[in-house]
């Protein structure tokens, strides 16, 4: 079932495009979405929200569709070569996510029609590095999966990258609408990523996300589809009782991936952190968040960025890396680890 936004703003150019058509005709069917059109420069306003979390949450289920102007990709080191401008944003509303100091108090997303331009780009940055693999992410900004059933991007771009020898893609998602991929020609060019956590955090912090059965549900299917497909394990938080509940969040993957069945190709293991400006931000869309933020408790370590982030000091990350690595080790030994951190 796709996830509906409540309101859709379509940049007036964005109609000439056959993705922008696609979308008007969709959207303007549904009484319950508000349809409106932006002229040229007209920004989105009249987003509802009088506090900090009505407007986030009024944002997040706001659409905007438009054409991607810059067809200069950001670089995404260290895990792809280019970020892959489909969507931006995400309709989750998960308390720790990184978007929550990016996007603004009422964090609509965005999704581009301009799909041909987009890829013909993404063939261009191809061609500079050959014979060398060029690998893009299409969630770096993003979820894109919950929009994928009416805008159907992600489905052009694993195509796209099905006939590039030197191009790869990859995106990561804590959301089950894939069915739309499963039968498309892929070659195994695209690497589908779920991010999975234990069901206490899911329930406390990932609001408004599928729980963690449907998410491997998911990920048994884009495996058996012949996708590589990892598990991204993370914000993985200490709270009271964590290695109970990671290792029944483990054993639960081990049950939804038989033996007889593809297995996870990949684990990554991402510790919680978190900024002095992501706290205040996350205290005043959350009020009532239980995230354990407490400097006081952690390790500050400098960004490759340039700013500074609250990490758990060595010694739990010790007890962290040894847990998830002996854990994976046992249950899934053909499985690698990407990098714990
Ligand atoms: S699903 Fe991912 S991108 Fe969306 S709010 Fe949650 S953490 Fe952020």
């Amino acid at each position: 079932m796709a996830l509906v936004p409540r309101r859709v703003f379509f940049e007036e150019e964005a109609l000439d495009y056959p993705l922008g058509k696609k979308l008007w005709d969709w959207f303007r069917q549904n009484k319950r979405v508000e349809v409106r059109v932006l002229k040229p420069r007209q920004r989105v306003s009249g987003i509802p929200g009088k506090t900090a979390p009505e407007a986030y949450r009024q944002g997040k289920r706001t659409l905007r569709v438009g054409v991607r102007k810059t067809l200069d990709f950001q670089t995404c080191k260290p895990s792809a070569h280019y970020q892959l401008p489909l969507v931006t944003g995400c309709m989750g509303q998960c308390e720790y996510c990184y978007l929550n100091t990016r996007l603004g108090k009422k964090p609509y997303l965005r999704v581009y029609v301009n799909l041909e331009e987009i890829l013909q780009r993404a063939a261009h940055y191809i061609g500079e590095r050959k014979p060398e693999i060029t690998v893009f992410e299409g969630a770096a900004v993003s979820d894109p999966v919950p929009l994928e059933p009416y805008t159907g991007s992600l489905a052009a771009a694993i195509e796209f990258f099905a006939d590039q020898p030197c191009g790869r893609f990859r995106f990561v998602t804590k959301y089950t609408e894939i069915d739309s991929l499963l039968l498309l020609e892929h070659r195994q060019h695209t690497t589908i990523r779920f991010s999975i956590n234990a069901d206490r955090v899911i329930e406390s912090y990932e609001h408004g996300t599928p729980g963690l059965v449907p998410r491997l549900e998911a990920a048994a299917k884009t495996a058996a589809a012949g996708y590589p497909t990892g598990l991204m394990v993370g914000p993985v938080i200490l709270f009271e009782g964590w290695e109970e509940e990671y290792t029944r969040m483990l054993t639960r993957v081990r049950d939804l991936f038989p033996d007889n069945q593809p297995q996870p190709a990949t684990f990554e293991i991402i510790s919680h952190r978190f900024t002095t400006r992501a706290r205040a931000v996350i205290t005043e869309v959350f009020p009532e968040t239980t995230l354990p933020m407490d400097e006081k408790t952690r390790r500050f370590k400098y960004g490759q960025f340039g700013y500074g982030k609250y990490v758990y000091p060595t010694e739990q990350m010790e007890v962290i890396r040894h847990f998830f690595t002996s854990q994976i080790e046992t249950l899934f030994p053909t499985a690698g680890i990407d990098y714990i951190v």
